[in-house]
């Protein structure tokens, strides 16, 4: 298989680290996970990845807490699944480097985008932690304003669900799957595809968004590939 794309931005949601456990970190899933995007990295795909942080906590759902605090919060979590994938990344052999948007020198790089884009050209893997470092964000923004700022060819959004639907395919089992969409339609029907404001930066900036299952972590290759997989939203 050939790659379509040279350079990807991958978002891996936080609930697809933690596996079959509701919570926290399934590390044998994580190195599921790596395996293909390993196989990726070596065909030459230059590859960054921005992770969620769901598996432990999210800013929106803290209740009573600060919403402020709350994802400060949520943003450590997804640095704590950052360096998990960054560890199964090199237990397969991969060279990787993590980078946060907050400053944590001590345990990762500080995002600077030059040197993100040096380190994938020397065919290291860029795990994004922090999301875009600022609360009342998601990390699928943070994934369209690194996409955007790397000139990612595409965002590849692995999920719990193999594409976009015309309703919960969970609750309504007429629900019909999307090939393809415009960001509009994305837009203005509401589509739970990714929050609005991650649409929006991903429509202004030209940058298509695959969406599609991580149920089968090899999915990771035939995105790549291009194959006719999940639900491409596109201008
Ligand atoms: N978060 C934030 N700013 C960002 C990205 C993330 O404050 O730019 C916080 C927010 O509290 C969010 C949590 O980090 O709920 C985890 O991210 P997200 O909910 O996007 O993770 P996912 O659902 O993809 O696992």
């Amino acid at each position: 298989m050939q790659p379509k794309y040279k350079r990807i931005l991958l978002k891996l949601s936080g609930e697809s680290l933690a596996g079959s456990k509701s919570h926290g970190i399934d590390f044998d899933k994580v190195l599921e996970i790596c395996r293909p995007i390993k196989q990726c990295a070596d065909m030459g795909v230059q590859i960054g990845i921005v992770v969620g942080g769901g598996n432990f906590w999210r800013g929106r759902s803290s209740g009573k807490m600060d919403r402020t605090r709350a994802d400060h919060m949520g943003m450590l979590a997804t640095t704590i699944n950052a360096l998990g994938v960054a560890d199964a990344l090199e237990q397969l052999g991969v060279q990787v480097r993590v980078q946060t948007a907050i400053e944590m020198r001590q345990i990762a790089e500080p995002y600077i985008r030059n040197r993100a884009v040096r380190h994938m050209e020397k065919g290291r893997v860029v795990v994004f932690g922090c999301g875009t470092g600022n609360p009342f964000f998601s990390t699928d923004t943070a994934a369209a304003l690194r996409a955007a700022e790397i000139d990612a060819d595409i965002v590849l959004k692995a999920t719990m669900v193999d594409g976009v639907y015309d309703s919960d395919p969970k609750t309504n089992p007429n629900a019909v799957k999307f090939d393809s969409l415009s960001f509009l339609d994305v837009l203005n029907r509401g589509l739970q595809v990714m929050d609005s404001t991650a649409a929006s930066l991903c429509m202004d900036n030209h940058i298509p968004i695959l969406v599609f299952s991580i149920d089968r972590p090899e999915n990771i290759v035939k995105a790549v590939c291009g194959e006719p997989i999940g639900t491409i939203v596109k201008v």
